[in-house]
């Protein structure tokens, strides 16, 4: 094997292109903690616009964006409800608990959060039974293979949590890939929720960041427990720069990743003892019902120069992104086919 291996191991995996470096380079900065970044201060109101929210903030990552928002709209000593396979419950190494006190109420059944799930999973009221004071949702949702949300859903899972009190919060990570997968505009999903995160560092190519947006007296909360948390950055506008060329540039190509992750899809489909999840964006989940154990597959694929992920005993992973081209892509579905069918 020769050459870099093909990375399918997450879409986080990717190079800041040229043009980006050249963006980041370029760009007019200022002190973000002391009175302001100009391109920090840009790229917040282009996603406060594209969401539909009076106000956006820059974090460094996603997770401590999740958390801020978990910390602004919940409250310590009762519970968010979250899908069980959902990113806060099982990826940001329980900050729900360590930063914002909360006791996660797992959701289980379908793959996402459904608004009936929901509804069933709330507790009887009683002076012993922990109140809830969040929702969380999550689209496209990473842990079940980056499925959408459809609006209509996402608008009832808000009445339902809306029937009983409770804010939402959206885990929009990869809200852009719903976005570009249904047509639907990102502030019609913004819309359903108090806050909402999205990430910059997923299909939009940029090293880190992400935005969480909302109301402007919540956002004015969030600047404080952004600061708390560790979150307060500098000359941040080299970061918001990469953000603004991934938004400008990158969003508008995300089809192609999802058009390539159908073709891997159909393409592993044919082999024997796989079962392939038919893919909504940009994440293959491949099952694997013929002996093989993922973290087999995972060691042959490496050998052979492609990177996937063992995501359960017998499921393996594979994203779709910026720097897997259609040369990428014909090597990885022939390499994965043949490890596959072993
Ligand atoms: C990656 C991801 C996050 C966290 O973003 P980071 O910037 O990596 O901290 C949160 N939620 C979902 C669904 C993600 O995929």
């Amino acid at each position: 094997m020769t050459g870099l291996p093909i990375d399918l191991r997450s879409d986080t995996v990717t190079r800041p292109s040229a043009a980006m470096r050249r963006a980041m380079a370029e760009a007019e900065v200022g002190d973000d903690v002391l009175d302001g970044d100009p391109t920090v201060r840009a790229l917040e109101s282009r996603v406060a616009e594209l969401l539909g929210k009076p106000a956006a903030l820059f974090f460094p990552s996603g997770t401590m964006a999740n958390q801020a928002a978990l910390w602004l709209l919940g409250e310590p000593g009762t519970e968010v409800y979250a899908h069980e396979d959902s990113h806060i419950v099982n990826w940001e190494i329980a900050g729900t608990a360590g930063l914002v006190g909360l006791q996660v109420r797992v959701v289980r059944g379908a793959p996402v959060l459904e608004a009936d799930a929901l509804r069933a999973a709330f507790r009887p009221a009683s002076i012993h039974a922990p109140r809830a004071s969040v929702v969380c949702a999550e689209n496209t949702h990473n842990g079940a293979g980056g499925m959408v949300t459809p609006l209509a859903h996402l608008r009832a899972i808000q009445a339902t949590a809306a029937d009983q009190g409770l804010p939402v919060h959206l885990d929009g990570a990869r809200l852009w890939n719903a976005h570009v997968a249904t047509g639907t505009p990102l502030a019609d999903f913004a819309a359903c929720a108090a806050t909402v995160m999205v990430s910059f560092s997923k299909g939009l190519g940029a090293p880190v960041g992400a935005c969480l947006a909302g109301d402007a007296e919540p956002m004015r909360r969030a600047w404080e427990v952004r600061k708390r948390f560790g979150g307060g950055m500098r000359q941040s506008g080299i970061l918001a720069a990469a953000a603004l060329h991934g938004i400008d540039h990158h969003l508008p190509r995300l089809g192609e990743d999802h058009a390539r992750a159908r073709r891997l899809a159909a393409a592993l489909a044919e082999v024997p003892g796989v079962q392939v999840v038919p893919p909504d964006t940009n994440i293959v989940m491949c099952d694997l019902t013929g002996g093989l154990t993922a973290p087999e597959v995972v060691a042959r694929a490496k050998a052979a120069g492609v990177l996937v992920t063992a995501w359960h005993p017998t499921r393996v992973r594979c994203v779709l992104h910026l720097d897997i081209d259609e040369a990428a892509l014909a090597r990885a579905s022939m390499v994965l086919a043949e490890v596959l069918a072993a």
